[in-house]
């Protein structure tokens, strides 16, 4: 469910028109619907509200402060997988207490920047990340909240780059190995042990892939109870799909994922965490962009947008496929064309062979589904100005992000001394 329609023919988000945000921020763009954050949010702590669940919103999935005070607002905390990130959720109101650090890969200074600010919890994934962390704990006389990321060997039946629980991934620690880090942490001066967690993947389709983790992450968690350790807090990771294309099935239902986490967390009497990221950001945007030329080459008859690879990578990078709607309804019938980027690359394609009216040059287009994994990714490649991004609530909207200036571009660098 999302807050993106056609009102009289002409697409709006919420109660703007998306022609006058165009007209008014020029394209390409970012618009965020604060009413479908707000639905999206709403529908996953509802659906395990009896859990009493903690939920960090994945910071990667969409950093815009607009977006995160918003959720913030819903009460929401947040993952966070840099010091960058950290600082993005504490700006926008995120308290320290409810924000996670994870990732495979903190410096010392981010741990200690973490650390001065009084973070929640730390997912650790490797005995080399603990040892490093107790150090810097010990340092500032503090102890660092740790749960240790273990890497349940599980198929999520996603795209192989956002497949994160299978052993050869670089992700968490094995569980046949999880005694003995969780017998290192219980030794180390610098480090207090609060909880165990867990993320196979991004973009899951299916629950099974939960069931086995959960079923298996369950036995490690009553073991390692056993072995002495406090389990108090089990970080269940993000994951769950959304639907991108209109002819796709639907993804499992929030409530259908809760009964699984009811079934096999339940009665273990811990905290219980969530880190979604897509599942709350990726249907409240779009992508808006506008036709700049069309063209016939070979067999293709392509419509170059103003809007490029650097802009949203997710097609580039992972062969995704967004939505693509007119802005104008009802222009002539469908034809066959394939939509690309001005980017000097082959792969800056959003869509091949798609079925679209042939929109005329300066028109309108709208990609779907933008909101996750959109702006947050999005770079300056072919020295393009990075995206703006616009959120919209009601019949108001704010520029949150705005387009930079050439002239900000070009004040970021400067030439060698001996120039
Ligand atoms: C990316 C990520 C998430 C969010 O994943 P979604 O598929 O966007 O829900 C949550 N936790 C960790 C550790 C991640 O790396």
């Amino acid at each position: 469910m999302d807050h993106f329609s056609y009102r009289q023919g002409i697409y709006h988000a919420e109660g703007v028109a998306i022609p006058a945000l165009a007209e008014a921020i020029g394209t390409p763009f970012y618009c965020y619907s604060s009413a479908t954050l707000t639905h999206h949010y709403r529908v996953f702590h509802d659906a395990l509200a009896s859990l009493n669940p903690r939920i960090c919103f994945a910071v990667k999935a969409n950093s815009n402060l607009g977006v995160l005070a918003t959720l913030n607002r819903l009460g929401a905390g947040a993952d966070v997988v840099s010091e960058g990130e950290a600082r993005r959720a504490l700006a926008a109101g995120i308290p320290a207490e409810k924000i996670v650090f994870s990732g495979v890969g903190k410096t010392k200074d981010e741990m200690r920047f973490a650390l001065e600010q009084g973070i929640f919890q730390f997912n650790v994934e490797s005995d080399r990340e603990l040892r490093a962390l107790s150090e810097v704990a010990t340092h500032m006389g503090v102890k660092a909240p740790v749960a240790l990321r273990v890497n349940p060997d599980v198929d999520a039946a996603t795209h192989a780059k956002i497949s994160t629980g299978k052993k050869e991934n670089k992700f968490g620690i094995a569980m046949d190995h999880a005694a003995d880090v969780y017998a290192l942490a219980a030794m180390l001066p610098g480090i207090r042990v609060v909880g165990i967690s867990v993320h196979i993947g991004s973009q899951l389709t299916s629950l099974a892939p939960f069931r086995t983790a959960y079923r298996k992450l369950r036995e490690l968690v009553l073991q390692l109870r056993d072995a002495g350790h406090p389990i108090t807090r089990i970080d269940l990771g993000g994951g769950l799909g959304v639907p991108y294309l209109q002819r796709d099935a639907a993804p499992p239902a929030p409530a259908e994922y809760a009964a699984i986490v009811r079934e096999t967390m339940g009665d273990l009497g811990a905290t219980l965490m969530f880190e979604p990221g897509r599942l709350i950001a990726g249907n409240a945007g779009i992508l808006v962009t506008r036709v700049l030329y069309v063209k016939q080459a070979a067999e293709h008859l392509y419509v170059i947008v103003d809007a490029g690879m650097n802009d949203l990578m997710r097609p580039a990078l992972y062969d995704a496929r967004h939505e693509i709607l007119p802005v104008r309804e009802g222009g002539a019938s469908p034809t066959t064309l394939t939509v690309a980027g001005p980017v000097c690359e082959s792969s800056d394609v959003f869509a091949k062979d798609i079925s679209l009216p042939l929109p005329a040059e300066g028109e309108l287009l709208a990609l779907r589904t933008a909101g996750a994994y959109g702006a947050s990714m999005a770079n300056s490649y072919n020295s393009r100005l990075l995206i703006p991004e616009v959120m919209v609530n009601g019949s108001d909207y704010a520029l949150t992000r705005p387009r930079p200036t050439y002239d900000a571009m070009l004040a970021a660098e400067q030439l060698p001394w001996w120039m």
